[in-house]
C-alpha cells in the first residue's frame, strides 16, 4: 500500500498515522502540517481508513442480528445493527436501522474514593469531559436517582478534542 499516489497532485500517500480519537489516515506527502499557523500546507489530500467494526456479543433488540461497535470520525462510540450498510450509490443506509450512542466510557482507575474507599473509576462523557467517581456509583432509571456514593471529581480540560495533530481540521471523510 506504501506506493499509493495522491489523487489530487500524483505524490505519493505517507504513512498510516492513527489519530488521537483511533481513526487511521494517510496524509500526503506533499502536504504537511503547519502547528504554528495551524494549517496545512500544500496537498491537503488525507485519505481516511476504515476502522473495522467490532462485533460484539449483543443481539439487536429490532431484528436479532449481532450488534457491531462502531467509532466515528470524533470519537463517539456507538452501536449498531450488522445488518446495516451504507450504500454508496443511493447515499442511504439500508438494512436494519437501529442505533445505540455509548454515552461515555468508564476506566478502572488505581485510586480509592476518599468517601468509602472503593476503587475510583474514569468517567468520560461523549463531550469527553472527564470526571471521576466512586465505581459504587449507579444511576436507577426506575426512580430516576443515583444509587451508591455520591463522590464525584470534575478534571478540568476537555481531553477528547485536545488538537494532538490538527484532526479536528481535516476535510469531512466521505464514509458514514
Ligand atoms: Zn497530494
Ligand atoms: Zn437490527
Ligand atoms: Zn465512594
Amino acid at each position: 500500500m506504501q506506493d499509493e499516489k495522491c489523487p489530487k497532485c500524483g505524490a505519493p500517500l505517507g504513512e498510516v498515522v492513527e489519530t488521537a480519537t483511533g481513526k487511521r489516515l494517510q496524509r500526503c506527502t506533499a502536504g504537511s502540517w503547519n502547528k504554528e499557523t495551524k494549517k496545512s500546507e500544500g496537498c491537503d489530500y488525507v485519505k481516511w481508513l476504515e476502522v473495522e467494526p467490532q462485533t460484539l456479543d449483543e443481539k439487536c433488540p429490532k431484528c436479532g442480528n449481532p450488534l457491531v461497535l462502531n467509532v466515528t470520525r470524533f470519537g463517539k462510540k456507538m452501536k449498531k445493527c450488522s445488518t446495516n450498510v451504507w450504500n454508496k450509490e443511493t447515499k442511504l443506509s439500508e438494512g436494519c436501522d437501529y442505533i445505540e450512542w455509548i454515552n461515555g466510557t468508564t476506566e478502572k482507575l488505581d485510586e480509592k474514593c476518599p468517601q468509602c474507599g472503593e476503587p475510583l473509576v474514569l468517567f468520560t462523557t461523549a463531550a469527553g469531559k472527564r470526571m471521576k467517581k466512586c465505581s459504587t456509583s449507579g444511576w436507577d432509571r426506575e426512580a430516576k436517582q443515583a444509587t451508591g456514593c455520591t463522590y464525584v471529581q470534575w478534571l478540568k480540560g476537555n481531553f477528547a478534542s485536545a488538537p494532538a495533530n490538527g484532526e479536528e481540521f481535516l476535510p469531512p471523510e466521505d464514509i458514514f
